[in-house]
């Protein structure tokens, strides 16, 4: 099985991707993963990553492909995968395509959807503590005292990330590099899309249906 995972931030994609890849017995790797895991290696593609990121750039979409391509060829990935959250633009989807046709290309492509409302009450309610980084949710994990952390007492605060006008535009952003990726997907590929708004355990559900 060769899987791809689409959805937005706060969608619960990530949580799902090591569900999905036990269930099909195979692997999963989400990009930031391949990132770090080059860097840490010190690999050659590494090293050209970090020559853009050191300058604030954007790691261009080849780099990137490369990264993943060396990971999928491995012996234990070249059967089947998951990818989470990759390809993220048209460009990179099309090249994926190309590079995987001798593989025998995409099996699935299963698309997270949850409403923009739900997605900004998820990701604009997170707080922080500013002494030991302990996380909460202002609605779904609150700290039992306003304000204060339930470990050690520090203050809570809010990153500029998860303000909601943040929220709001990373979700834009996301919606135009990727509506081009999922329309793609519709013609060429055998595409599934759940309901993530759903409870945890209908989420799974629709997920065992999906990959049966
Ligand atoms: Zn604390």
């Amino acid at each position: 099985m060769k899987i791809i995972l689409m959805g937005p931030p706060g969608s619960g994609k990530g949580t799902q991707a090591s569900y999905i890849a036990s269930f099909a017995g195979v692997n999963s790797v989400s990009s930031g993963d391949l990132f770090r895991d080059n860097l840490a290696r010190d690999t050659e593609l590494g090293r050209l990553a970090k020559t853009y990121m050191d300058q604030g750039k954007y790691v261009p979409d080849n780099v990137t492909i490369d990264m993943v391509m060396s990971w999928i060829e491995a012996p234990a990935n070249k059967e089947g995968f998951v990818l989470d959250g990759f390809p993220r633009t048209l460009m990179q989807a099309e090249a994926l395509d190309d590079r995987l046709s001798e593989l025998g290309g995409v099996d699935k492509v299963i698309l997270f959807n949850v409403p923009e409302v739900e997605l900004v009450k998820r990701l604009s309610g997170r707080i922080l503590c500013r002494k030991c980084q302990m996380p909460f949710h202002k609605e779904f994990s609150p700290p039992k005292n306003d304000g204060e952390c339930d470990k050690c007492g520090g203050e809570l605060f809010q990153r500029d990330d998860d303000t909601e006008v943040v929220v709001r535009k990373r979700l834009k952003v996301y919606t135009e590099e990727t509506d081009p990726v999922v329309d793609w997907y519709r013609k060429t590929t055998n595409i599934v899309e759940i309901d993530g708004s759903q409870e945890i355990r209908d989420v799974e559900a629709s997920l065992n249906e999906a990959l049966r």
